[in-house]
């Protein structure tokens, strides 16, 4: 068998709060349990999404948890013309497609076509570089949450992956960079679910066999949003990062025993690792499931 590598992929546009430590912490017991390694991925291509600090107030922030990765921290904003290399190969090998269509074009697209634009030539100025996503996959089978299935009709065909302002699109980035760094299991929140297809279709693509993959629970706001740093999640505080752990176990379903000896964030870490049981996150998720609306707030 080989090694088993993880990764945290956060991307700076905040301070980590409670949902983010959730699946920082997820995926690394999830590695550290397979005695794997733990890479840290700042995902900071979205320099419009970029809060001022947030990338090194986020190391500071996990190494606070001991939530210590493995390696170098990789700065996806140093990788761009690895990206435009493997944009590249794709163009090459009749993958993409020009695209000019705004966002209300694409809207009254129906499900599961692609626009014209895939199959006229446009002109390679103010458009989006997208992916042809004609073979959609539309089934695999997650760590966690077993079988899953995406209805074609219903998912949008075209993504993309050099957009119009010349930003590389986080598809394309995020499957260069697991495929390079020999991801062996993405373990992330359920919230990026749908995204699973798109990269799927990518590993595909580029004749890669993908990772396996899996979804924690997201942790919801009052109003059942996700916590976000767009909607102003409350930072995480450091001084309290033996409590924030054990809050973050227990959301995820495991039974954290109060105990002095867990005062401190590596004897927490140490306990998680040696109970760590997905069963119990399972059920958690079930249990969530069927609760929609009314989940738990922190
Ligand atoms: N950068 C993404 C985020 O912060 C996560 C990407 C991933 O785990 O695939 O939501």
């Amino acid at each position: 068998m080989p090694q088993y590598v993880g990764r945290f992929a956060p991307s700076p546009s905040g301070p980590l709060h409670f949902g983010s430590l959730v699946t920082a912490l997820a995926s690394y017991i999830q590695a550290k349990s397979q005695k794997g390694r733990w890479l840290l991925r700042i995902e900071d291509i979205d320099p419009p999404r970029e809060v001022k600090g947030a990338s090194d107030n986020i190391l500071t922030c996990l190494e606070a948890h001991h939530l210590l990765w493995d390696g170098e921290v990789v700065y996806q904003s140093a990788r761009t013309d690895f990206y435009q290399e493997k944009l590249h190969w794709l163009m090459e090998h009749g993958h993409t497609y020009h695209c000019e269509c705004t966002r209300v074009q694409l809207s009254s697209l129906p499900n599961g076509n692609l626009c014209d634009c895939a199959k006229s030539i446009v002109s390679a100025q103010n458009s989006a570089i997208k992916f042809k996503h004609l073979e959609p996959i539309l089934t695999f089978q997650d760590t966690l949450l077993g079988t899953q299935k995406f209805d074609k009709s219903a998912s949008p065909a075209q993504f993309s992956l050099k957009r119009k302002d010349g930003l590389y699109a986080y598809q394309l980035a995020v499957v260069v960079d697991d495929i390079q760094q020999g991801i062996t299991e993405v373990a992330r929140g359920a919230d990026l679910l749908d995204a699973t297809m798109f990269q799927l279709a990518l590993f595909k693509a580029f004749q890669a066999s993908p990772p396996s993959y899996m979804h924690f629970p997201v942790v919801v706001n009052q109003e059942g949003k996700k916590l976000s740093k767009q909607n102003h999640a409350k930072a995480i505080d450091i001084k309290l990062a033996s409590n924030n752990l054990c809050d973050a176990l227990r959301f995820l379903g495991m039974n954290v025993p109060n105990s002095y000896q867990l005062d401190r964030p590596q004897n927490v870490i140490t306990w998680a690792i040696e109970h760590w049981d997905l069963r119990q996150v399972t059920a958690k998720t079930a249990r969530i499931d069927n609760r929609i609306g009314e989940l738990d707030s922190i």
